[in-house]
């Protein structure tokens, strides 16, 4: 090889060589570069994680201060419920899952004063046996045994009911235990003993006041047997004293001592009836009855009081209602007579109005009846009408003191309503009037459509004279639904002025300003008019010695049921009476040879009793003997056959009932029936029922009233005699 080359040669490797250099320390320069940037990143990351570190210690720092002040909350927490709990006078402890003590205040270990091994980690079923053994509970005729499985069965339960325990001492103590999530049990042990305590003090008052109250009770019905026994001598006496012959002053005081007899029963029979509902002993004994009569009998009651005053008693009763219901008459006319008996009695002028309506219930037997009773009286202010309802509860001012009164009747009334399921309610104005009404529901057996038999076919146009408005209002509504035309006219003057021969009935008030109703009639005979002229009156019989009466066809008594109205009109107008409405056979007619008197028995033991009795029925013509007990009775029954028997029920050696069933007991082997009324002066209830379960058939109260002894009578005369007719003609009062 030449120089060349080689030289060439040389240079080629020695460049190569360089160029191999240059790269390498190219390469080293980047390694370089790269290691600085590498230690450089590293170097940041130790400062990172330093500053980290650091975050992190004061971290640390913050949670464990917060830690120790949390535990220390924690622990003062913990401190202040148990010093709470340990303040509470009742015992406090946990258990925990298997029953045994977690922890329990002072008050529960109190209990087992000195028992050690009552602490916690005891477990329930050793609390109960140291409870037992040593004698801490009570347990009564109970067998430990017994009492701890019912107390360990309690206590595993999900939610134990609350039971209470008496301990050694007779202190009580409510376990209330409620069972946690975790099984844990909060026990708490109340002691109740002030309240057990007093619970029994309650009761004992109770008993005590419900002792009281018996005795009350019997206390009434003693003292409404003691009184009403002789006020039947008073009463009756005084009754029959007004039937001789007695000059006006000595009528004066018999009148007297008659009305304040009855004011003292109204007076006793209110206390009694108040404190029956008030012991819950009424019972109401549904029958039924006829309303409209009962009102208009009851309207009767005050009418001389009315009459008077000159008040005016209305009754509308709903033409198209039925009158007969199934109710207790006895109450529901306690009720209206009180109402009634109140408008009249603080009414000084003007009218009372009893008005009736009733809607029938759809397919039932069921009648909702309204009865108002309204009056132009004084009426309540309207502060005290919330208080009338109250028992003894009068308006207390000057008006008011000049009437007398229970102040009763309206709570009374009140209390049957509501024992009716009715409502009672009142509506006055001072000085104008007061309504009062109440509501009941009562069925109907009612299917007598006969009540509006329709006007004679001869009658179709009638004239009403009534000065009072609301009177020609109530009759015209029920001559119209007959189905006549009606011309109403206020006094006699502008009617006379109206009148010609196209009229067919007249019907006029008696008492009218002016031209009374007799007047008016006679006006109207002299004018030559023959219509039939009907009167009606509050005081017919004022009217009975009045030549004028020749004028007129009829007379109604005001207020008049419907049934007598249209019987009137028929009667008056040509029309001929139906059989019932025969006159009844005088006296004189009857063949007394042919029948035997009716035979009467009346059991009493009191002389006084006796002599009133044999007074009231001695215008009858009857047989009348009396047995002194009951003894005496059933012999009497035996030789006597009596046809009807008044029986006492407290009468000495055999009482009423004693002898009643006797008397059955006789019948059952004779057979026959003799009709047996109770005469008792026993006035509270549950007598009825029991009178009437001894074989009585019926029921009358002392102090007895003639008109009541007089319808028994009627009502048991038997075919076989004479008919019971006064013998003196007087009228039956
Ligand atoms: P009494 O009539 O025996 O006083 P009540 O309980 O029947 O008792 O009535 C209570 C009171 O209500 C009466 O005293 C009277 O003040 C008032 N009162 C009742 N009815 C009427 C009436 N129709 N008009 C005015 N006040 C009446």
């Amino acid at each position: 090889m030449s120089l060349a080359n080689k030289l060439a040669e040389e240079r080629r490797l020695r460049l190569a060589a360089e160029r191999l250099l240059e790269q390498k320390q190219a390469e080293l320069f980047a390694a370089n570069r790269k290691l600085g940037q590498h230690a450089r990143k590293l170097s940041d990351e130790i400062v990172e994680t330093r500053a980290e570190v650091e975050n992190v210690r004061g971290e640390n720092q913050r949670v464990k201060s917060d830690f120790t002040a949390a535990h220390q909350k924690i622990e003062v927490a913990e401190r202040r419920l148990w010093h709470s709990i340990e303040t509470i006078q009742d015992g406090f402890a946990f258990f925990d899952v298997d029953s045994r003590m977690i922890a329990a205040n002072n008050s529960y270990l109190s209990v087992f004063d000195g028992l050690e091994e009552i602490a916690p980690g005891v477990s329930y079923i050793r609390i109960l046996q140291l409870a037992t053994g040593e004698g801490i509970v009570n347990i009564g005729d109970k067998k430990p045994a017994d009492w701890r499985a019912m107390m360990m069965q309690r206590w595993q339960s999900p939610t134990p009911e609350p039971v209470v325990i008496r301990l050694w001492n007779e202190q009580y103590i409510k376990l209330i235990d409620q069972r946690g999530h975790g099984g844990d049990v909060v026990s708490l042990a109340l002691n109740i003993t002030e309240t057990i305590r007093y619970e029994k003090e309650l009761r004992d008052a109770r008993e005590r006041a419900e002792a009281a109250n018996r005795a009350k009770s019997s206390f009434l019905a003693n003292m409404s047997h003691e009184i009403r026994t002789p006020m039947n001598g008073v009463i009756g006496m005084a009754e029959l004293l007004r039937d001789t012959v007695l000059d006006d002053e000595q009528k004066l005081y018999v009148d007297t001592i008659k009305n304040s007899g009855e004011a003292l029963l109204v007076i006793i029979n209110d206390v009694l009836d108040y404190s029956k509902i008030e012991a819950e002993k009424l019972v109401l004994h549904p029958e039924p009855f006829d309303l409209e009569r009962c009102i208009h009998e009851i309207v009767m009651l005050p009418q001389p009081a009315a009459r008077d005053k000159g008040i005016d008693t209305l009754v509308d009763y709903d033409l198209f209602l039925p009158t007969v219901f199934v109710g207790d008459p006895g109450r529901i006319r306690q009720v209206l007579t009180n109402l009634i008996g109140n408008a009249v009695k603080f009414t000084l002028e003007g009218h009372v109005l009893v008005r009736v309506v009733g809607f029938q219930q759809e397919n039932s037997a069921d009648t909702q009846i309204h009865i108002t009773v309204e009056d132009t009286g004084i009426g309540i202010s309207a502060d005290k009408m919330d208080l009338i309802f109250g028992e003894f509860n009068q308006v207390e001012d000057e008006r008011n003191r000049q009437f007398e009164g229970t102040g009763l009747g309206l709570a009374i009334s009140e209390k049957l309503i509501g024992m009716m399921g009715g409502s009672i309610w009142v509506d006055s104005e001072e000085g104008q009037g007061s309504c009062f009404g109440f509501r009941v529901t009562m069925e109907t057996t009612d299917t007598d459509t006969d009540a509006a038999p329709g006007l004679p076919g001869n009658i179709r146009n009638v004239m009403i004279v009534d000065d009072l408005e609301v009177n020609r209002l109530i009759l015209s509504k029920q001559i119209e639904a007959l189905g006549a035309h009606v011309l109403s006219l206020a006094n006699g003057r502008d009617a006379l002025a109206a009148l010609d021969d196209t009229i067919d009935l007249v019907m006029t008030d008696h008492n009218m300003p002016e031209m009374d109703g007799l007047e008016f009639a006679r006006a109207v005979r002299e004018r030559g008019l023959e219509m039939p002229i009907i009167l009606i009156s509050s005081n017919s019989a004022a009217a009975d010695n009045d030549p004028s009466l020749s004028c007129i066809n009829g007379v109604l008594q005001k207020p008049t049921p419907r049934r007598e109205l249209f019987r009137a009109i028929q009667l008056n107008t040509g029309t001929p009476p139906d059989a019932h409405a025969a006159a009844p056979e005088a006296p004189n007619q009857i063949d007394k040879s042919k029948k035997r008197a009716m035979r009467i028995l009346a059991a009493e033991d009191n002389k006084t009793n006796q002599l009133v009795f044999r007074k009231m029925v001695k215008s009858l013509d009857i047989d009348l003997q009396f047995a002194g007990n009951g003894l005496e009775a059933v012999q009497l029954f035996k030789d006597y056959e009596p046809d009807v028997i008044f029986m006492d029920i407290s009468m000495p050696k055999m009482d009423g009932k004693e002898a009643t069933q006797e008397i059955r007991a006789l019948e059952r082997e004779t057979g026959g029936h003799v009709p047996i009324v109770a005469l008792t002066a026993h006035a509270m209830d549950g007598d009825r029922d029991g009178i009437l379960a001894a074989g009585l058939d019926h029921y009358l109260t002392k102090p007895l009233r003639k008109a009541e002894i007089f319808a028994m009578i009627g009502e048991t005369c038997p075919p076989d005699a004479r008919p019971v007719i006064p013998v003196s003609g007087r009228a039956v009062s």
